[in-house]
């Protein structure tokens, strides 16, 4: 069980159900970083602090890291950030990092899905996922990419399934509160060695399409 956890982008979608989850489904205190954070997040609990800063603030990202035990990176769109909390990682070891990354990085997803993203998502945003994705595996953090497919928000759906990567991940979609509930049931897990330096496509089951069914 991890003691003090640090969410990189915590005021985004995933970060603020995240927050909520490992409020009330874990004892851990938390540490909430991002732009302005204090401002758009109005959070009254004796287990949390809130930090102001960027990624590429590698001095406020050292600051914020101290005594945490795992970090929760909430974007891996821009490798100059990724660098940034890679070296600051790397420079202090055993710390877990869980990352939000994106599905088809490793030629994992069926065509149609590939073909769909290419069409709907700018290829420097792919390159920027790709990049960042090859900093951390090249890395020697114990990490856990999860490659998410299409995102929607259903509080009353948390299905999802994990396939590890580079297994064929067929899902088109999945929810923002089943990925919390991923991150919740992993960092939970007894058994970490089952996460450690891999990454895992995260879908819904049975949604085998082509394209989201919301798209
Ligand atoms: P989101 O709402 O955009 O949250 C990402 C958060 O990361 C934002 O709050 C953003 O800050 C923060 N962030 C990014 N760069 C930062 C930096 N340099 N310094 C500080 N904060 C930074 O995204 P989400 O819906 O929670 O999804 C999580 C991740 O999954 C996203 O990064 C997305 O790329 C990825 N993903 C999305 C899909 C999809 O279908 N949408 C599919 C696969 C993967 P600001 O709020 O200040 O901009």
């Amino acid at each position: 069980m991890y003691n003090k956890i640090l969410v990189l982008g915590a005021a985004g979608q995933i970060g603020r159900i995240l927050t909520k989850d490992l409020l009330e489904q874990t004892d851990s205190d938390l540490v909430l970083f991002g732009r302005n954070i204090t401002d758009r997040l109005s959070i009254q609990n004796d287990r949390v602090e809130l930090v102001n800063g960027d990624f590429s603030d590698e001095k406020t990202l050292e600051k914020a890291i101290q005594d945490v035990d795992l970090v929760f990176v909430n974007a891996m769109n821009r490798a100059q950030d990724i660098q940034v909390i890679a070296k600051v990682l790397e420079s202090k070891p055993g710390i877990k990092m869980l990352g939000a990354s994106m599905a088809g990085l490793h030629d994992d997803v069926p065509k149609a899905l590939e073909e769909f993203a290419q069409q709907n998502l700018p290829s420097s945003y792919i390159e920027g996922e790709k990049e960042s994705a090859q900093i951390i595996e090249d890395s020697n953090i114990d990490y856990t990419l999860l490659h998410l497919t299409w995102l929607y928000d259903d509080p009353s759906n948390t299905s999802y399934e994990l396939v590890p990567t580079p297994e064929i991940l067929k899902d088109a979609q999945v929810t923002r509160e089943a990925v919390g509930q991923a991150v919740i049931d992993i960092i939970t897990d007894e058994d970490q060695n089952k996460y450690k330096r891999k990454g895992f496509g995260v879908g819904e089951p049975n949604t085998h399409y082509d394209k989201p069914s919301f798209y």
